[in-house]
């Protein structure tokens, strides 16, 4: 499978470069497999945190590049944080995270890395981890790179970041993304029982919330659950001329999504409430990068 990595077409990206002579593409890694660090994560959707919390194991790089990702230090670094591990080394991380009471395994941001993800997966059955298996992502993918996933992920958790080519181009520089995400999105509800489509509210476009919202309505609705986030946080500190909005989302704002809720007749689902501080951004530098309520950390580069 790794030979996917020779003329790299795995995301819409279709760079086309040789990862295995060591070259990177967009998602700025190369084939060997980079892991930035695992907690235990209470911050997810309800029942992915039961009462053990969820394995997070945050993939470094990234094939989307949101000018506001709040994961950025191992998401756009060239390279960024994090560390290169062998199969069986993932299959630790994921018997560690299993071993302190996780529910499951929740791999983030990994679709530029699906064959070394599936090696992993295939060493961690081997060493006897049984949870379910989650699949955190923009959903900047390929319907047939979802299909490779189909033996392995039980819930997707893919995001709908948005519905117009302008917003999406504006912010991380692909205008396929709303082609490309709804594609995916449709091929991960055929695929599996349970799919989560998060979307994150940018403060000032409200309308492509809208459109998400009637497009869940029309297309996902009854098949998925919808989780609505408000932790949009605006990056201060970062070097970045990147387009992106500078502020918190209102609480009018706030209030006028969830009347479209009641509108579209969304019920099945989460939403979060208005959050209006910098809480959920984490810092990867540190020992546990999120604050302590959030996460419990398993496994870090050294
Ligand atoms: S996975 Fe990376 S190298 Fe491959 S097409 Fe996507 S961005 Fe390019």
């Amino acid at each position: 499978m790794t030979d996917l990595y020779k003329s790299c077409r795995l995301c819409p990206r279709n760079c086309g470069i040789n990862r295995l002579n060591g070259k990177a593409g967009f998602c700025g890694e190369t084939s060997e497999l980079r892991v930035a660090t695992a907690v235990i994560h209470r911050g997810e959707e309800p029942p992915l945190v039961g009462e053990g919390g969820s394995g997070t194991i945050f993939i470094s790089g990234c094939n989307l590049g949101c000018s506001f990702c709040q994961n950025y230090q191992i998401s756009q670094g060239k390279p960024g944080i994090g560390k290169t591990v062998s199969p069986e080394e993932f299959a630790d991380i994921c018997k560690a995270l299993r071993d302190k009471g996780a529910e499951n395994i929740n791999i983030v941001t990994g679709s530029h890395a699906i064959p070394a993800i599936i090696e992993g997966f295939e060493a961690a059955r081997k060493a006897g981890v049984q949870i379910p298996i989650l699949w955190n992502s923009s959903a900047y993918e390929k319907p047939e790179a979802i299909e490779l996933l189909k033996d392995y992920v039980d819930i997707y958790l893919p995001d709908l970041k948005t519905l117009d080519s302008k917003i999406a181009e504006k912010f991380f520089n692909a205008p396929d993304y709303p082609d490309a995400a709804v594609a995916a999105i449709l091929k991960m509800i055929d695929s599996a029982g349970s799919v989560i489509i998060r979307h994150l509210i940018l403060p000032g476009f409200l309308d492509s919330t809208r459109s998400v919202l009637r497009w869940f309505k029309e297309n996902a609705k009854d098949r998925a659950m919808l989780s609505l986030m408000t932790q949009y946080t605006p990056i201060q500190d970062r070097k970045n001329e990147k387009p992106m909005p500078k502020r918190y989302l209102s609480r009018e704002e706030y209030e006028t999504v969830l009347y479209w809720l009641k509108e579209f007749d969304i019920e099945d689902g989460f939403c979060q409430e208005l959050v209006t501080g910098s809480d959920w951004l984490p810092d990867f530098r540190r020992y546990n990068p999120f604050s302590s309520e959030l996460s419990v950390p398993v496994w870090q580069p050294d």
